[in-house]
């Protein structure tokens, strides 16, 4: 009988999922864990960006938080500095910018994103999957205890992992909300009685549910066929994108190495001359998304670099030197030359650099304040006693900043006056405040029907704005 592995072609790879069996029903992966020195620089970055996650909703500046994502308020914070719908501007042009970003980024970098700082990947391989191996054991005794028979021994590891999954995944679920409501809601939430906030403990347990079923069932699939950044790849990168690749000019014809075959060799023996790879698999036993990197760059490989760590440990044993898959382009692998920092690479990273900092300066140079002053609709001008005309505006002012402002507006012209109809006064921070006034200017000295004004925002005895406006009057 023919075994699925001796009847696979080459292009086995090609034509099913990594994770996926001939019948076409989830294959579960069981990734092996072997140290080196990636991994432990990954565990560092990683256990860096959860504390930044978990600490982030904690942090707030002048009493606001340092990021808010309140997509139902449509408000939106971004370290301390508050977003409103009249900055629209500011943020379509961010994620404009953010899209480029990526998408140089990936073309040049490849997809470090994914194995290096992505949630779905740090929570799965350094949480959820150590959780699973404390519970379980490694590798070898998960794929043992998922193959045997329910045993109280096994219905308490899996009672016991599911059990913490669950909480971990609760946990998750209360900072992405403190992250989308704020602190202060959120700590409502969770000690107000639970009758006033159906719809808010609604969505916490749903996305309790989300997140568990992610990291205890989808798992690789999330990275496979869900992201659709992990679908664009394809499109993103080309021949000199950095990516974890193995070196087949060096590597190939893989095999076992037989005892002193180089011996053999030199002295005319009948043994095939091999290439580094040793043929160990190990590559491949510890890919969490369970491909051969060996088939070349594949959709399903979020450069986590666990094979590079296994294939180095590997070339250390057998005495041969490392970097037989190691981060680099494909046009170097096939020309044998080192990765370097090239022209293209540079003209990307200057655009890159370009457009942070475009954003940068947008976000610095954002007003605090944003006043409107628009003509009342449907008037034109009204004449009163004592010579004068006069103007209906309506007036909207925006307190951006994150003090309360006791706010006058005054026209530059001197013959011109303010008389307030609706008044605004102290615009709480973060609020908009609406109202509306006359202005009024001596009917000797309307020499156009349409008179330019400049309106002088004041708070705090400072000019804070300043808004140019038409004025409409009978020319004498
Ligand atoms: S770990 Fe290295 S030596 Fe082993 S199969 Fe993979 S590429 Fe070959
Ligand atoms: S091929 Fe290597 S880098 Fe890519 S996902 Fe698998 S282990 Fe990670």
């Amino acid at each position: 009988m023919v075994t699925e592995t001796e009847h696979r072609t080459d292009d086995y790879f090609r034509e099913h999922l990594s994770n996926q069996n001939e019948d076409g029903k989830r294959k579960w992966l069981y990734p092996r864990v072997e140290n080196g020195p990636l991994l432990r620089w990954r565990t560092v970055v990683a256990w860096a960006l959860l504390a930044a996650l978990f600490v982030g909703p904690w942090l707030q500046i002048n009493g606001h938080p340092l990021f808010l994502f309140n997509v139902l308020d449509r408000k939106f914070i971004f370290f301390g500095v508050t977003f409103w719908p009249q900055d629209f501007h500011l943020v379509a042009i961010g994620l404009i910018a953010f899209i480029i970003f990526i998408s140089l980024f990936t073309v040049v970098y490849g997809r470090v994103w994914c194995g290096w700082a992505c949630p779905q990947t740090i929570f799965m391989e350094m949480v959820f999957r150590k959780i699973e191996a404390w519970i379980e054991g490694d590798h070898n005794a998960r794929k043992r205890l998922d193959n045997g028979p329910w045993t109280g021994e096994k219905a308490f590891k899996k009672t016991a992992k599911h059990t913490v999954f669950f909480l971990i995944a609760f946990a998750i679920s209360n900072t992405f909300l403190m992250y989308i409501i704020g602190k202060g809601d959120w700590l409502k939430l969770v000690t107000d009685n639970p009758v006033n906030h159906i719809g808010g403990l609604a969505s916490m347990l749903i996305f309790t549910a989300v997140f568990y079923l992610v990291f205890a069932r989808l798992r690789e699939i999330v990275c496979i066929t869900i992201c659709p950044y992990g679908r664009l790849q394809g499109v993103l990168l080309d021949k000199n994108s950095m990516v974890v690749a193995y070196d087949y000019v060096r590597g190939e014809p893989r095999g076992k190495k037989i005892k002193n075959e180089e011996v053999r060799m030199k002295n005319g023996g009948a043994v095939a001359p091999k290439g580094d790879c040793i043929d160990c698999k190990l590559c491949v036993q510890v890919c969490p998304t369970g491909i051969d990197i060996r088939n070349g760059t594949q959709l399903e490989c979020i450069n986590c670099t666990a094979c590079i760590d296994a294939c180095n440990n590997v070339m250390d044993k057998i005495d041969r030197p490392k970097g037989l898959i190691r981060v680099d382009s494909l046009e170097g692998i096939e020309k044998g030359q080192p990765l370097t920092f090239n022209t293209r690479t540079k003209a990307y990273t200057a655009v890159l650099v370009a457009i942070m900092g475009l954003w940068v300066y947008l976000m610095a140079s954002r007003a605090d304040v944003e006043t409107t002053v628009l003509r009342a609709p449907g008037q034109l001008y009204q004449t009163e006693t004592g010579g004068l005309v006069s103007n209906l505006y309506n007036i909207e002012f925006v307190n951006k900043t994150h003090q309360a402002l006791p706010v006058q507006f005054r026209v530059t012209r001197p013959d011109a006056q303010i008389r307030m109809v609706l008044p605004i006064q102290t615009v709480p921070s973060a609020e908009i405040a609406k109202g509306s006034f006359f202005i009024l200017l001596p009917d000797k000295a309307i020499t156009e029907t349409s008179t330019k004004l400049e309106i002088e925002v004041v708070a705090g005895g400072e000019v804070v704005d300043r808004v140019k406006t038409t004025f409409l009057g009978p020319v004498k």
